[in-house]
């Protein structure tokens, strides 16, 4: 039998709450990149930089799996709950290989991050295993060098302005922003009454 080999994009982030600008991003490269798939990564809380804006890693988890439901090529990921905090990029796509083998985890980032990327733990073994898809980020450049063009390619997504930043204080201020968010999300962050309290 042939092997299978699903290629899944890494998509990771706090997730603080999930928003539209998240969904969209993982949807458009779904549909417009060669990516079978995306993991939505969620980023455990690090114990040693107790972050009370953040809120519980299991109710963020359940956010995102609210939010993808239904749209077969998401899924969501507590993977890094059970790795050592804090967790990098290097480490968690070596275990994440080594626990799915049929799959190539291609590592999904935006300029933002990509300008940072050399500053990274062990940057090159990342490049050396991995395909990375930068995605624009607004008054960021996106430069890929040439000796880089067969591993990093740069995708011109729809850029969507929206931060979990923007939604946590709007909520806060008791705004109804329902449409920045998934209707099922909306629904969670009112019943457990989310980011009320204002600390950004
Ligand atoms: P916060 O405001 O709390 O920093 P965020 O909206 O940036 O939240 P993260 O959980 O930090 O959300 O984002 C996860 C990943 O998604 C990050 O790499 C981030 O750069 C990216 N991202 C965030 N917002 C957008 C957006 N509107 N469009 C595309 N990518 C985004
Ligand atoms: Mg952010």
């Amino acid at each position: 039998m042939e092997k299978t080999h699903l290629k899944a994009g890494i998509f990771g982030g706090t997730f603080n709450p999930v928003h539209i600008g998240h969904l969209a991003l993982a949807n458009y490269l779904c549909e417009y990149e060669d990516l079978d798939e995306v993991w939505f990564l969620v980023t455990p809380q690090n114990p040693f930089k107790k972050d009370i804006r953040l809120l519980d890693d299991r109710i963020r988890l359940e956010m995102v799996k609210t939010a993808i439901d239904g749209y077969p090529r998401f899924r969501a990921s507590d993977f890094e709950f059970s790795l050592p905090r804090p967790s990098y990029t290097v480490d968690t796509l070596r275990n994440l290989s080594d626990t799915y083998p049929e799959r190539e985890f291609i590592l999904i980032i935006g300029a933002d991050n990509w300008e940072k990327f050399s500053l990274w733990k062990s940057p090159e073994e990342i490049l050396r295993k991995h395909r990375i898809l930068v995605y624009p980020r607004s008054g960021y450049s996106l430069h890929i060098p040439d000796a880089m063009s067969k591993q990093v390619k740069a995708v011109q997504t729809p850029l969507l302005e929206i931060s979990s930043t923007f939604i946590r204080k709007s909520i806060a201020e008791g705004k109804d922003i329902r449409y920045f968010v998934h209707p099922a999300v909306y629904r969670i962050i009112l019943e457990k009454r989310l980011y009320q309290v204002n600390n950004e």
